[in-house]
């Protein structure tokens, strides 16, 4: 007797939307099992959705291949990770053997039998090693008595129906309530899981340190693995199966761990809700937010309940209007740890400042005084490198890429012009390469150059014990080699620098004791930016950098946030100045309904990549076209294809169409139906020379 499975494989791209593939198997198998098939003259990997005795009416069952073997000693995929994999693929418009696949880790699709079970005792090996494997108490080492705060954020978790919206000040002790709530979820059932998602890999190593030191003496260091890119493909591989084998009780993670296979969830937490990362720009662009919000749901029935805490002192507006509606429960926790109070602000006029400083003379006697005390200062740059263009005084000549229409950006440290979209890297040129002029010069300024300008800036100044004043510099380029962000973290808590100089990655999340004055040079631009959430990720990111100050008690009163501006006027900085995030929250959401934007309306793009801007165009209006009549298209309202703001990436011409609706089923039912006619708008003739296109549902830039 032959059974018929249908098995979900990585189809290629712009293969359509087709769901499964069929086999013959000579056994039944268990949907969510893990199998190697044939496809073309391959042998992929593949999860078995569904299984039948029946063969399928669009098949010959002699022209069915047979399936290969599956992979032994795992359990199958359950049927609620199977769940969460289809929603994405259908809601996110992207095939659901893409997915599945992206979903588990790159070298589980490598693996033969023999290395699996390799694996799989080195697992066993690792966690007979560990001692008590599921069920110890965490040994009470350096475990604060939560406040009174935390205690009630704790009660409301506890008894919530629903997602959890912690809103709580920078300091106020977030991190404290997800290892209680860790904590209580663990006690609560031997075989618990709890996922704990952060936005940035480089906040993973903090997070860690503190869920290791809480939990590992009582559960074992294998008990907590990370899932994030960072890690190697083997590293990877073997915490996904301690999780999917229910060993891991905690795995923490970047936005790709929400897809990670937990059969005992029961709690997800989202730490910095707000970030924009947790949307994933590639692929499947799936908000790993929104899915953390759906695959709690998912995972609680009448037998068990998985919660969902989303953390921030500045949640997305989507997370803010939810609980305003009752959709999430809001718990609040406005204090800070210790009573500290949050850093004043200073706006710094611009207008007003000498021609051409680089910054204010009064925040530079602040940053003074400060270095003199012994305390330290950050200084904010949302630009890395030494300046964002190189121009010929004598010419027209900048330093555009010759792939990309934008300028390289100059690096001063290895005399290099580098293009930030595309890569292309050369030696600054001697001389300008248009009219041979040797007067090149910078223009505007990087973090590389802050750094240079500050050490000169403050070379006179003198640290408490009499030595020089140390400036250090974190951006991208300084943490790319692996164990550089720690050690800058371990030099910077340590005290061995004064100031430092970066970009928003120092912005967020780390917990630095000594820092009492944050400055942000210049970040106008996000004000005027003609992307509605500009503004709300300024006022985020000015709040959280804020956040770094004066977070011990002793040196709180006197923190400040410097803000360079030419517009002090701005209304933004009014909130920012009261710490008012609800003020401000009520305020943007009263323009986005206004508008009919997210969260009042829904919007998606096509988005399309092609040889010519014409073609490119070409592809998204014939597609437009081509759309009258399909369900949900009188709910639906398309625009016109445009460019793209950054227009040509390493010499290919980006557009995008943008679809608006009041209704996401109208929006939903629109999307799944046009998949059919975008495939046949490729082979437009004017669209000659697209290379592909993608849809991207909430997008989060538009
Ligand atoms: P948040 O994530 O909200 O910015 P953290 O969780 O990093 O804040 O907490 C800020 C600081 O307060 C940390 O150094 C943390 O160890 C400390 N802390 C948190 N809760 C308590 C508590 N209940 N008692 C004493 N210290 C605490
Ligand atoms: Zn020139
Ligand atoms: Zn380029």
């Amino acid at each position: 007797m032959s059974f018929w499975p249908t098995v979900a494989v990585a189809t290629p791209a712009h293969g359509g939307l087709a769901q499964t593939l069929s086999y013959r198997s000579e056994s039944p198998l268990a949907p969510g099992t893990l199998v190697r098939v044939p496809l073309g003259s391959r042998e992929v990997l593949g999860v078995v959705w569904t299984c039948t005795d029946v063969p399928p009416q669009d098949l010959e069952p002699a022209q069915a291949r047979p399936i290969g073997a599956a992979l032994e000693g795992l359990e199958p995929l359950n049927g609620r990770w199977r769940q969460l994999v289809q929603f994405a693929a259908r809601y996110y418009q992207r095939s659901l053997g893409e997915v599945a696949m992206g979903a588990l880790p790159p070298a589980l699709r490598e693996l033969d039998n023999t290395q699996l079970q390799r694996r799989l005792r080195r697992l066993a090996t690792a966690r007979a090693g560990t001692g008590n494997g599921s069920s110890g108490a965490p040994t009470p080492v350096n475990i604060p008595m939560v406040s009174t705060d935390q205690e009630r954020a704790l009660a409301a978790l506890a008894q919530a129906d629903r997602p959890v919206l912690l809103f709580g000040a920078t300091g106020s002790g977030k991190t404290e309530v997800y290892l209680r709530a860790t904590e209580q979820a663990l006690a609560a059932d031997a075989k618990a899981q709890v996922l704990v998602m952060v936005p940035e890999i480089n906040l993973t190593p903090q997070l860690e340190a503190r869920f290791r030191e809480r939990f590992e003496a009582g559960f074992g260091a294998g008990a907590l693995v990370c899932l994030h890119s960072g890690m190697t493909p083997p590293q990877r591989l073997q915490a996904w199966l301690a999780a999917h084998a229910g060993h891991a009780r905690i795995v923490l993670g970047t936005r790709m761990a929400i897809f990670a296979s937990l059969p005992g969830l029961r709690l997800i937490v989202v730490d910095e809700e707000h970030d924009p990362s947790y949307k994933s720009q590639e692929g499947a662009r799936y908000s790993a937010r929104d899915l953390a919000v759906y695959r709690a749901r998912l995972e609680t029935d009448a037998s068990a309940r998985c919660q969902v805490l989303l953390g921030s002192a500045t949640p997305s507006l989507e997370s803010w209007h939810a609980a305003a509606q009752g959709r999430y429960q809001r718990v609040d926790m406005p204090g800070r740890i210790g009573g500290g109070e949050l850093p004043r602000l200073r706006l710094v006029d611009m207008n007003h400042q000498p021609k051409g400083a680089l910054l204010a003379p009064a925040l530079l006697a602040a940053m003074q005084t400060r270095i003199g005390r012994g305390e330290q200062c950050l200084v904010l740059l949302n630009r890395r490198g030494y300046a964002p263009v190189l121009s010929c005084g004598a010419c027209d000549w900048k330093s555009s890429c010759p792939h990309c229409s934008a300028y390289r950006v100059f690096h001063k440290i290895d005399r290099t012009l580098r293009c930030h979209h595309c890569g292309f890297t050369q030696r600054v040129p001697r001389a300008c390469p248009d009219c041979g002029n040797l007067d090149i010069v910078p223009v505007g300024r990087g973090t590389e150059q802050l750094e240079e300008q500050l050490g000169a800036l403050l070379a006179d100044v003198r640290r408490p014990d009499g030595s020089p004043v140390r400036v250090a510099r974190m951006d991208a380029d300084t943490t790319r080699a692996k164990g550089s962000l720690e050690a800058q973290l371990d030099a910077l808590h340590a005290g061995e620098v004064d100031v430092l100089v970066g970009t928003q990655m120092v912005a967020k999340g780390h917990d630095f004791r000594r820092i009492t004055l944050v400055a942000s040079v210049n970040a106008d631009a996000a004000l005027f930016a003609s992307d509605h959430r500009a503004p709300e990720r300024l006022f985020a990111l000015l709040m959280q950098a804020a956040g770094r100050a004066g977070r011990d008690a002793r040196h709180s009163s006197a923190s400040e946030m410097w803000v360079q501006t030419w517009h002090p006027q701005h209304p933004l900085f009014d909130a920012l100045a009261r710490h008012d995030y609800p003020g401000f929250a009520t305020a943007q959401l009263a323009d986005r309904q206004a508008a009919a934007m997210p969260p009042f309306g829904f919007q998606a793009l096509l988005r399309a990549d092609a040889r010519s801007q014409q073609a490119a165009q070409a592809f998204l209006n014939g597609a437009a076209a081509a759309a009258a009549g399909l369900p949900g298209s009188d709910q639906v309202t398309l625009y016109p294809a445009v460019p793209l703001n950054i227009q040509r990436v390493a010499n290919v011409e980006r557009a995008q169409l943008l679809l608006e609706s009041d209704s996401r089923p109208a929006l939903q039912s629109f999307l799944a139906a046009w998949q059919p006619v975008l495939l046949q708008a490729r082979s437009l003739p004017e669209a000659r020379g697209l290379i592909r296109f993608a849809v991207d549902v909430d997008p989060l830039t538009v």
